[in-house]
């Protein structure tokens, strides 16, 4: 039997040669594009991943962390509040789920309507930092149900730029899948648009610097149009279980 003091934790292992596959990417695609890879920071979604996979993460040199439901969220945050990790939110939020986002993240990247943000600010506990925030937009005429339109950004970040308890950071979106790079870039490239727009009109808007987009299968085509933020799983982690019914 393998001593478990010295055997080698599989996860710790697997999590290691992930993390400089992806970091290799990360720093390539900035090679290529003349970015300094310190501006691109890998939050590691880390959704249907057990505490012990994202134990492993960050013994192998993750700190950032991003999930997207609310129940295994919260159980995670709990089983791992050990670690100095920075949680972050972007799955999509109810506005009577805000609470518990409110008091145990450090960023959401999903907020898309006034209640929401509202909601936030009001339960945010005072004596924690503001609240980082990236408003996510819809691009490409997808109905998806999450992310505001283009039309309704500007007094939305108006609106939240003039809520303490949040700081507003800049824009997140999911694109549409894409064929190849160049179509990814269209999204990615409107995207970094809207929030060079946001800047103009705002600019005395502290940390407005956030564009989080890309995921395990754009991040190259996203790095290339200013992402500051990717969020990766399936690159890092493997491919996520089928996510059985609730
Ligand atoms: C799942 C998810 C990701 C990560 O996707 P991968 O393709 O596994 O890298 C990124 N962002 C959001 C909002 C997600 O829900």
């Amino acid at each position: 039997m393998s001593n478990p003091a010295t055997a080698p934790d599989p996860n710790l292992s697997g999590a290691q040669g992930n993390i400089a596959k992806v970091l290799k990417r990360i720093g390539s695609a900035c090679e290529n594009c003349s970015r300094d890879p310190a501006g691109v920071t890998l939050l590691a979604v880390s959704k249907t991943r057990s505490a012990q996979e994202i134990r492993a993460a960050h013994a192998a040199g993750l700190t950032r962390f991003g999930e997207n439901y609310l129940q295994e969220a919260l159980e995670k945050v709990g089983l791992l509040a050990d670690l100095a990790i920075e949680w972050h939110f972007i799955g999509p939020l109810q506005a009577n789920k805000t609470r518990a986002v409110a008091e145990h993240m450090h960023w959401v990247h999903s907020v898309d309507r006034l209640r929401v943000a509202e909601r936030l600010a009001a339960q945010r506990p005072a004596q924690l930092a503001p609240l980082n925030v990236c408003i996510q937009v819809q691009l490409g005429d997808e109905d998806s149900k999450s992310g505001c339109t283009e039309a309704e950004l500007p007094d939305l970040a108006a609106t939240i730029m003039r809520l303490p308890a949040l700081a507003l950071r800049g824009l997140m979106a999911i694109p549409p899948p894409a064929a190849d790079l160049e179509q990814q870039r269209v999204h990615f490239a409107r995207l970094a648009h809207l929030l060079r727009q946001l800047r103009a009109a705002h600019p005395t808007c502290p940390h407005l610097d956030t564009l989080s987009m890309g995921m395990s299968d754009d991040l190259e085509a996203a790095i290339i149009e200013g992402a500051t933020i990717v969020r990766v799983g399936t690159a890092l982690f493997g491919p996520r279980p089928a996510k059985s019914p609730a």
